[in-house]
């Protein structure tokens, strides 16, 4: 496997999608590979900070906010139509 190869399927590998297989292959590369290995880390770094912060509750008001905005009615301009 080439460094390409496994940058192209990391994220595959770390979300367990790929086949056993190619999973085998970039694991041995990983081994082998600090570049690689590296590069690797920051996609797991990524993904664990994106998990994180989809885990944080959107503010109190925010609900409140886009129920209000919804029931306000809509005011069309004539003048400004398609
Ligand atoms: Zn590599």
């Amino acid at each position: 496997m080439h460094c390409e190869e496994l940058i192209f399927h990391a994220q595959a590998h770390s979300h367990g999608q790929l086949t056993w297989w190619r999973s085998l292959a970039i694991t041995r590369h990983l081994d082998d590979c600090p570049n690689c290995r590296g590069s690797y880390q920051q996609v797991l770094d990524r993904q664990t900070v994106l998990t994180n912060k989809c885990q944080e509750s959107a503010p109190a008001t925010l609900e409140a906010r886009i129920f209000e905005a919804i029931a306000s009615p809509v005011t069309l301009d004539p003048d400004n139509s398609w």
